[in-house]
């Protein structure tokens, strides 16, 4: 396929705008053909706001990046995929799991690329920490995903709507990371979640998995951020901090760079390798975890909470 492959950038909001435009402009494999959004749009690029004019004016946009939250994401991939389009989706990869797994038999039957992106596992520190741990034996882990909701998602209400996964929004990705460096796979066993009365989906919550791991999100942290993983094995101790750019053994730096702005470019250089290779990329392993917190977990009521 020649590049640049020309794509669409569907739902122009927050992350659409801090990470896939810049990203998508500065590579070299994309040009970004179109953006489809309500109320959004990209100076010098041509905007639609209905997505099924987009598909019928724009035949030759042959891949379609989906930045939209979870809830509405399903009915556009479909489309995409049903209209012969490469469909890249933005994390948490739906709202259910089935209707993922209904994408990838989708995308299978067309012969078309479906990415289930995590943008965290992109991270600086993450591959190396996988590496270091492959061959070591975790004895316990700890999670420590502590933000402040109302800096990182200013009045999207959506997040505390069903399907919106409150707190497991950002702790989804500590989950992407865990999931992918951990040497042998874990499970939930059990959860406590803590939903404010006037809202639907956790505020915070405490999970506890096999072999040792657990995990501490919440989302009414002030101050200082924290985005931390740290691993204890047979053979030293691993912490990935910032999100899983920065690492350290045994206390000591040991490589990364605290910025996440390589995560993004590396999704899309991810997606052109996937396309070009015409295979697709599904993994649901963060979201299995989220949904069994919410199958499992014990709930807590806190006080209302306004943005
Ligand atoms: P957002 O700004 O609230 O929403 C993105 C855009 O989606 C909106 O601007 C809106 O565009 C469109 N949209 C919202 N609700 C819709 C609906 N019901 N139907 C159709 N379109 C709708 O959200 P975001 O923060 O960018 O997050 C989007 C996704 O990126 C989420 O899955 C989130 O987990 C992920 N993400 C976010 C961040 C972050 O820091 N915020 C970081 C990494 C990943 P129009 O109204 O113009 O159509």
């Amino acid at each position: 396929m020649p590049l640049p492959l020309p794509v669409a950038l569907v739902g122009i909001g927050k992350i659409a705008v801090d990470q896939h435009v810049p990203a998508i402009q500065a590579s070299p494999d994309w040009e970004l053909a179109a953006t489809v959004s309500r109320h959004g749009s990209v100076a010098g690029v041509p905007g639609f706001t209905d997505f099924a004019a987009f598909l019928r004016d724009c035949p030759d946009v042959s891949v379609v990046s989906l930045a939209l939250p979870p809830v509405p994401r399903f009915a556009y991939a479909e489309a995409a995929l049903k209209a012969g389009r490469h469909v890249m989706l933005e994390k948490p990869p739906g709202a259910t799991l089935a209707e993922v797994h209904a994408l990838q038999a989708l995308a299978a039957e067309r012969g078309l690329t479906l990415y289930t992106t995590w943008h965290s596992r992109m991270a600086h520190a993450v591959a190396p920490a996988r590496a270091w741990l492959a061959d070591r034996r975790v004895l316990r882990a700890h999670i420590t995903w502590r933000e402040d909701v109302r800096k990182w998602h200013p009045g999207q209400n959506w997040v505390f709507e069903p399907g919106g996964m409150g707190v497991f929004d950002p702790g989804i990705n500590a989950l992407s990371i865990l999931t992918h460096i951990l040497p042998a796979p874990v499970h939930l066993t059990a959860a406590s979640l803590t939903f404010p009365e006037n809202r639907q989906t956790p505020i915070a919550a405490a999970l506890t998995f096999s072999g040792g791991v657990t995990a501490d999100f919440d989302w009414r942290q002030e101050g200082p951020q924290t985005w931390d993983i740290e691993v204890d094995t047979d053979a030293g101790c691993l912490t990935l901090r910032m999100g899983g750019n920065v690492l350290e053994i045994d206390g000591q730096p040991a490589g990364g760079e605290n910025t996440i702005m390589g995560e993004y470019p590396a999704l899309y250089a991810r997606m052109a390798e996937l396309v070009a290779k015409g295979e697709s990329e599904v993994d649901l392993a963060p979201m299995v975890h989220v949904s069994d917190a919410m199958t499992l977990g014990r709930r807590e009521i806190t006080a209302p909470f306004h943005f």
